[in-house]
């Protein structure tokens, strides 16, 4: 079984269809580690797309922001202005759709999937010392994450935790083969909103009988997801962001 793992896809119909025509063929299962809507001007589309189409999700925090299930006042005011707006903008049966996604981990197959850390989902997981102190709290040898929007992840050693990267500027993918005797966290990266100073949107692919986790970066129309943006009359910078993938 080969999964295809996708996180923080923020309403972005034009980088979640250039994912899916460059991972065609490479996968058989669909996974979600949250975050469907908020930023981006497609959160119906991609709902409706995800409820269709993923095998096994858990909700991220702009999620339970669109549901109604978040105080927003700790979002920050572009946040928050989109959030509003998406919860204005979407389907009552989408809205709903969301409002029941639970909450992970949850387990798939031997590993699992997650939006922020195994013990909170809202908590940004960063530095290997983040890491450090989730050592001990991971039920799963392979456990997948988002919320970060930063593609990489973090191999965790009985004496230590080593941090890596995701795709090269000049590379489209990269392996990723597992140890024995290792635990792995490890985000796909976002395809939606990419922060980490890469525009292209982030996917991995991973076939637990071989032990191969590859990340890869697909281009996507960012032109047409920033028109659909300013048309919207969300913030100006979301839709500036996404040319910088910051
Ligand atoms: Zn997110």
């Amino acid at each position: 079984m080969r999964y295809l793992i996708l996180s923080d896809i923020h309403g972005n119909w034009e980088a979640l269809q250039a994912v899916l025509a460059h991972a065609r063929s490479k996968y058989d299962r669909i996974l979600c580690c949250g975050d469907l809507v908020g930023y981006g001007a497609d959160p119906d589309a991609v709902t409706e797309w995800v409820r269709d189409n993923v095998a096994s999700i858990v909700r991220g925090n702009h999620d339970k922001a669109a549901a109604g299930l978040e105080d927003l006042e700790w979002f920050n005011p572009v946040a928050k202005q989109s959030a509003l707006w998406t919860q204005a903008a979407m389907k009552p049966e989408n809205i709903a759709y969301l409002r029941d996604l639970t909450k992970g981990p949850e387990q798939v197959n031997g590993f699992q999937i997650l939006h922020g850390s195994p013990l909170d989902e809202d908590e940004y997981v960063v530095t290997e010392r983040d890491v450090e102190q989730l050592a001990p709290y991971l039920d799963s040898e392979v456990s997948f994450f988002g919320h970060t929007h930063l593609q990489g992840g973090f191999q965790c050693h009985r004496n230590g935790v080593v941090a890596f990267g995701g795709v090269d500027d000049d590379a489209q993918d990269r392996a990723v083969e597992l140890e024995t005797d290792v635990s792995y966290l490890i985000n796909p990266g976002s395809v939606g909103q990419p922060r980490d100073g890469d525009w292209r949107a982030a996917y991995a692919v991973y076939q637990p009988e071989t032990r191969l986790v590859t990340l890869y970066r697909a281009e996507y129309d960012v032109a047409s997801a920033q028109k659909k943006i300013l048309k919207a009359g969300l913030p100006e910078l979301l839709a500036a962001r996404l040319e910088a993938g910051v």
